[in-house]
């Protein structure tokens, strides 16, 4: 706040550094407060102010004379006499300050509260701006700080813990628009009413949040005036609070923006509140982490359970394998044993009929032996009715024939029956057969085809046609006699 507008409100003119207060000593009666009524000493301002002859009030800072004025809008206040001490922390203080305390004397007394303006500590240790004292008890007091220039957090930290050892609540109260030191210590910041008026006017716009458990976080409070803050504080219904870790970011009102507060003002419910979320949020947090935990022991058995299939479906696999490998080998064994069987079949089949080939040959050479036995049986029964004599006699008139039909004489080669002519004797003209004489009856079969036959006489051509082996135009024969005329030779 320009220091023009706390002239214009409360009409003070400034001399270098400004050299003004709010309190005095009286010589007689001691403090003296020029925003009371009666001074706090049931005296008029008319018993200070501008008397004859002077009374010599004092600063309580540094026990420079002071002399009581009036601005031109009645306030009314101390100036320090001219050539005050350079280092009087009152005399130096800004028009705003002095303002600040002003108006929180204002708050202060509106609630029902005395407000006494820099109040020092006996032993010096502090001096409350204004400190309020209860209505039902002296002994509860708590100190009203306004604070607008620069302050390092660990002075004000000192600087409370000061009142703390007297048992006594502080709230530090800044009219600047940025307080680095808000959350170090109980404190506000706050908004000069403009123009400038009373402490209903002003409003606090720092330092004050309620929590908004819809929205799960601290909302910045900034419809509240410092006189309802100061009435509130004093009546036990604000605290100040460390706000949980988790909710320091604190939303603004009416916008999205956030800021950071590690502590703050709030109501009892508030901190209830947030507490009640808190508590919330670690059950729904350790709800998560029960599902996600249960989420990930369900995927690690799902894992499992497909790696035991996987496992299951190679150890199928190479059983399948095993099995059908077994089963080739079965198989082929089976058929290797189907050959060997097949072989031996056909082999017992080759020798079952090599056999019966050799016994029917066996049997055929028997059959021929047989029948060669019975031609020969035959021939010698055929030719044993035939004398050398009648078979010269035949061979002659053969070879008689012979010179007639070729003009060669027949002649023998052998005199005995052959078997290639049916065991008869062939003759032959010269190199070419000429006939066969007297072939046996039995063995027909065995002539060359087309061989002329002679016999004896019509009774051995019949024998020789009957079987129908041979045609009789072949068949020659010379009417000889069947039996030897013995009687004859
Ligand atoms: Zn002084």
């Amino acid at each position: 706040m320009p220091a023009h507008t706390v002239a214009s409100l409360v009409g003070i003119t400034y001399g270098p550094g400004g050299q003004m207060s709010f309190t005095a000593l009286h010589p007689e009666l001691g403090r003296i407060d020029a925003t009371l009524a009666d001074l706090g000493q049931g005296l008029e301002w008319e018993n200070v102010y501008r008397t004859r002859p002077r009374i010599w009030l004092t600063c309580p800072e540094c026990g420079h004379g002071v002399h009581a004025k009036l601005s031109p809008r009645r306030t009314r206040y101390f100036a320090h006499d001219p050539g005050r001490s350079p280092d009087c922390q009152l005399s130096v203080e800004s028009a705003d300050h002095h303002l600040l305390k002003l108006v929180l004397a204002e708050a202060i007394r509106r609630a029902g509260w005395s407000a006494d303006l820099e109040v020092p500590a006996p032993d010096g240790a502090w001096r409350a701006d204004v400190m309020a004292t209860s209505p039902t008890s002296d002994e509860d007091r708590m100190a009203w700080e306004a604070q607008l220039s620069p302050i390092t957090d660990d002075d004000i930290q000192m600087r409370t813990d000061r009142y703390a050892a007297d048992d006594i609540d502080v709230c530090w109260v800044s009219s600047r628009d940025r307080v680095p030191w808000l959350c170090t210590v109980p404190a506000i910041a706050v908004n000069p009413a403009s123009p400038p008026a009373a402490a209903e006017r002003w409003m606090v716009h720092d330092g004050l949040v309620r929590f908004d458990y819809a929205r799960g976080g601290w909302v910045q409070v900034d419809d509240v005036t410092l006189a309802t803050f100061v009435r509130w504080v004093l009546g036990d219904g604000l605290v100040f609070h460390a706000i949980g870790r988790r909710y320091r970011r604190i939303h603004l009102p009416g916008s999205n923006a956030t800021t950071r507060r590690s502590a703050s003002w709030t109501t009892q419910r508030s901190i209830d509140a947030e507490a009640e979320h808190e508590a919330m949020r670690q059950q729904q947090e350790a709800a998560k982490r029960a599902r996600e935990a249960r989420a990930r022991e369900a995927e690690e058995r799902r894992k499992q359970a497909e790696a035991r299939r996987k496992q299951a479906e190679r150890e199928r696999q190479r059983e399948e394998e095993e099995r059908r490998r077994a089963e080739a080998e079965e198989r082929h064994r089976l058929f290797m044993i189907e050959m060997e069987r097949q072989r031996a079949v056909r082999e017992a089949e080759r020798r079952e009929q090599q056999r019966k080939q050799q016994e029917q040959a066996r049997q055929e050479e028997l059959a021929r032996l047989e029948r060669d036995r019975q031609e020969q049986a035959a021939a010698q029964q055929w030719w044993s009715g035939v004398s050398a004599a009648q078979l010269t006699e035949l061979l002659d008139h053969v070879a008689r024939l012979s010179m007639t039909e070729r003009t060669s004489r027949a002649l023998l080669r052998s005199d005995e029956g052959d078997r290639d002519f049916a065991y008869g004797i062939p003759v032959y003209t010269g190199r070419h057969l000429y006939g066969v004489i007297r072939p046996c009856p039995h063995s027909l079969g065995r002539l060359p085809t087309s061989s002329r036959i002679f016999v004896r006489n019509a009774r051995e051509k019949a024998l020789i046609t009957a079987t129908g082996l041979v045609n009789a135009d072949l068949v020659t024969h010379f009417d000889l006699p069947d039996h030897e005329q013995t009687t004859l030779l």
